[in-house]
Formats: C-alpha cells, structure tokens, sequence
C-alpha cells in the first residue's frame, strides 16, 4: 500500500498514520519528524531547515524531495509507505510522480483529511498539553503565532494539491471532524475500495481472497483442474477420505506430514503427464499443501 495523507496541521494525519502502521504493517514516511531528526543531529540539511521550520514556513522542495526519495529506497519501505506531510506543493508533487515512475511504483491514492479550520488552534493546543503533560518535548513551531502561518502556507502553497490528485483521479476526502477512531473506520473503507488492502489484513499468512485471487489469476489449462483435483484427494486421503487414490493411500497409512505432502506431488506430476503439460505448477502444489 502506498498512500499519501493530505491535510492542514492538527488535522489528525499523524494520528491516523501511526495507526495505519500498527494495522497493515507499512511505514509512515513524514518529512515533518525526518526533518527535526536533522534539526536535532545537526546535519547539514537540519541546519538549512532549522530556522525556516521554526517560523512556519516551508523547506526547499529539492530538499524534501531528496530525504523522501533516499527513504523509500529503505528495505524497511517495501512492503508500502505512507506519506506524512509530503507533497507539500505542486512541484514536489509532480517530483513524486517522477520519483515514482522511475523506481517502477504506483500510488493507491491520496486522502484528504477535511477539517474545520476554527478547530485547528485548538486541537494543536490540546496536543501540546498532552505532550507537556508527559514530559515530552514540545514542538518549537506548535505556537498559535507560528501555527498561523502554517495554516497560511498550507492553504497557499498544499491546497491546490486536492486540485491535482482530484484532476489525476486520485483523490478521496474523509471528514477529519470525527472522532479518531471514526475517521480510521473510514480510511480503512477506502483502502479496502482502493483495492490497497485485502479485507481481513489482521489475519496472518495469506486471506481467503487472497488466495483465490492467486488461483484466479493462474491460466486454467485443461488437466490443471484434474491435477489439482487429484493433489486434493491426496490430501484428503492423508485425513482419513473413503475413497482415497493410490498415492494417497500410502499418505493416510502413514499419516505423517511429509508423506501427504510426497503424495500430493506424485498426483500432480501423474495429472500433469496426462494432459496438463503447462500445469499452473505453483498454484497446484499450493493447493495440494493446504
Ligand atoms: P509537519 O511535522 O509535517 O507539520 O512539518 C513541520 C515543518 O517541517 C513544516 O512546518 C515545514 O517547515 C517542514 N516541512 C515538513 N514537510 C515539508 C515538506 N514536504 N515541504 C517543505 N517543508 C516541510
């Protein structure tokens, strides 16, 4: 899954990544928390951004564009990212588009959190009483000045964004005005119509669905079915079935493991002489392991 998470600061993109990343196992790549990394290790780019991020306004596109490409060449970003506060104008998003392109990978979508701008000032206030509540160390830019001008070049430089993934087919909007776990509801339905995740993902190994859609997408070759009949038998008979095939015989007498799994290969290999030359192999043999 690959997303990106759109909306103005206090509008819960934070929270709700976090949440995605405990739930589908992926990253969440934010150039907000990348860039005080850098602040606080003092490298060179931290130095650049320092003071632009403690006034409000925005880094360098080429910069943010350079840590966000360098990160999702990370292993830890394979399995899918999304993306926190990145783009953040129109040329960084067409950077995007490029990057991506280039490393062969595609964007399930984009979404907007919408939110009630009166409500900002004061979930950003909530957040930094929390923060202080817990000993944490509170962001020098979540000041009610420094938010304002935050919000300003949101609506400035990030909101034409919604214009650019809505013209690109890209973008669907939540309303960022419910609760927490509402508003996660909500994300976790457009992902499943996104086709960006499988139903059921808490589940481990592979889903119902998704198992199908492996067998769906194999070429149905004729004898392929027979094999995979005949790989089944053997697996049942290795479970005790009345009437179970020679090779399956021998799995039930010794019951173990390996020998259904021995049977099952013999039943495919026998099928596939018959008749199913070009037997989807992978899908049969999966199938006579289940
Ligand atoms: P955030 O944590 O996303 O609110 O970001 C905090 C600050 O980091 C912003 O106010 C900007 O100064 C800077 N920043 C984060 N992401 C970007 C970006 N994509 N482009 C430019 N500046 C950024």
């Amino acid at each position: 899954m690959r997303i990106i998470l759109l909306g103005p600061p206090g509008s819960g993109k934070g929270t709700q990544a976090q949440l995605l990343v405990q739930r589908y196992g992926i990253v969440q790549l934010s150039t907000g928390e990348m860039l005080r990394a850098a602040v606080a290790a003092g490298t060179p780019v931290g130095l650049k951004a320092k003071e632009i991020m403690a006034s409000g306004g925005l880094v360098p596109d080429d910069v943010v564009v350079g840590i966000i490409s360098d990160r999702i060449d990370q292993p830890d970003a394979k399995k899918g990212f999304i993306l926190d506060g990145f783009p953040r104008t129109v040329p960084q998003a067409e950077a995007l588009d490029e990057l991506l392109k280039h490393k062969h990978l595609k964007l399930d979508g984009v979404i907007e959190l919408r939110v009630n701008e009166s409500a900002l000032l004061n979930r950003v206030e909530t957040r930094v009483a929390q923060m202080r509540e817990r000993g944490e160390e509170v962001r020098l830019d979540d000041t009610p000045e420094v938010l304002t001008k935050r919000l300003a070049s949101y609506r400035s430089q990030t909101e034409p964004l919604i214009h650019y993934y809505s013209e690109r087919r890209k973008l669907s909007t939540v309303d960022g005005m419910m609760a927490i776990d509402e508003v996660t509801r909500a994300i976790h339905r457009l992902l499943l119509a996104l086709g960006a995740v499988e139903p059921k993902t808490h589940t481990k190994g592979p889903t119902k669905s998704a198992a199908k859609s492996v067998v769906k997408a194999a070429p149905a070759k004729p004898g392929a079915k027979k094999a995979s009949k005949k790989a089944k038998t053997a697996k049942k008979a290795g479970k005790g079935a009345k009437k179970p095939t020679k090779s399956a015989k021998k799995a039930a007498k010794k019951m173990s493991k390996k020998a259904v799994k021995k049977a099952a290969k013999k039943a495919v290999k026998a099928a596939a002489k018959k008749g199913a030359k070009k037997a989807p192999k992978k899908v049969t043999k999966k199938r006579a392991k289940r």
